[in-house]
């Protein structure tokens, strides 16, 4: 791993205030002592205010789970890129597997809301992955390669983009791909973002889909595989931060 790790989590819609405050506590606790990687905690967008008060002087950043492709407007339950930044977040997901499958979110939309992303000064991490069918089929790297292109926005850079690469039969499944299949689809995804981004080698790609700490040291010792996105195991502080002790520093 050639570049700083980024160990982001993402808590979906789960965990209440005090829950929220106790884990957001652990992590910036963890990340007094832990100069080496960047850490990331995405809480649903009603934590998000707290969460960012127990964040506060910590190096511990904080991210949107998606944001709208406009700065504002009449979009009902929606939150935009800016009001994320205005409440602390410095990173936004967008395009996760459950947004593109329970919001029929498809990679123009996905490309909007990066650029909005980027608009408001946040970090959009761009999340690609097939599904298990797409794979069967032989059709995983050419459904990759159609998400990045199609998802990325003119303009991403090291600086404002982070992809995360998650197949999507692995997402909260306790199935993970082989470190071969790992390397295989980073190394397809570094060659697409040199052509596509103009720093795209600099570019961190995260791996996610059942990343737990007694699979994390093969994961992120990966070729190509600058961090992790975790779901499940970010709920819990002693996992994810077993997670990110295995990240090579
Ligand atoms: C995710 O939601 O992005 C994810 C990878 O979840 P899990 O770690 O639970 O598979």
């Amino acid at each position: 791993m050639a570049v700083r790790p980024l160990i982001a989590g993402n808590w979906k819609m789960n965990l209440n205030l005090a829950n929220a405050r106790e884990l957001a506590t652990a992590l910036v606790a963890y990340m007094k002592q832990e100069s080496g990687l960047d850490m990331v905690v995405c809480p649903p967008a009603q934590l998000l205010a707290p969460v960012a008060v127990c964040l506060e002087g910590s190096s511990l950043g904080l991210g949107g789970q998606d944001c709208h492709a406009q700065a504002s407007g009449a979009h009902t339950g929606d939150i935009s890129a800016p009001m994320l930044r205005d409440i602390g977040c410095r990173y936004v997901i967008v395009g996760h597997s459950e947004r593109r499958a329970d919001h029929g979110e498809i990679d123009a939309v996905v490309k909007a809301k990066a650029a909005a992303a980027h608009a408001a000064g946040l970090i959009a991490i761009i999340c690609v992955g097939e599904t298990e069918a797409e794979r069967d089929a032989g059709g995983a790297t050419a459904v990759v390669e159609q998400q990045l292109r199609g998802s990325l926005p003119e303009g991403a850079t090291a600086a404002n983009t982070v992809a995360a690469y998650e197949p999507v039969w692995a997402i909260g499944t306790g199935k993970t791909a082989t470190i071969g299949d790992v390397v295989e689809m980073h190394a397809h995804a570094r060659n697409i973002l040199r052509e596509i981004a103009g720093d795209g080698g600099a570019l961190r790609v995260l791996y996610g889909g059942s990343v737990k700490p007694n699979n994390a040291a093969a994961i992120l010792a990966a070729a190509e595989v600058s961090g992790a996105l975790v779901g499940g195991a970010s709920l819990v502080a002693e996992d994810f931060i077993a997670i990110a002790n295995a990240a090579p520093k």
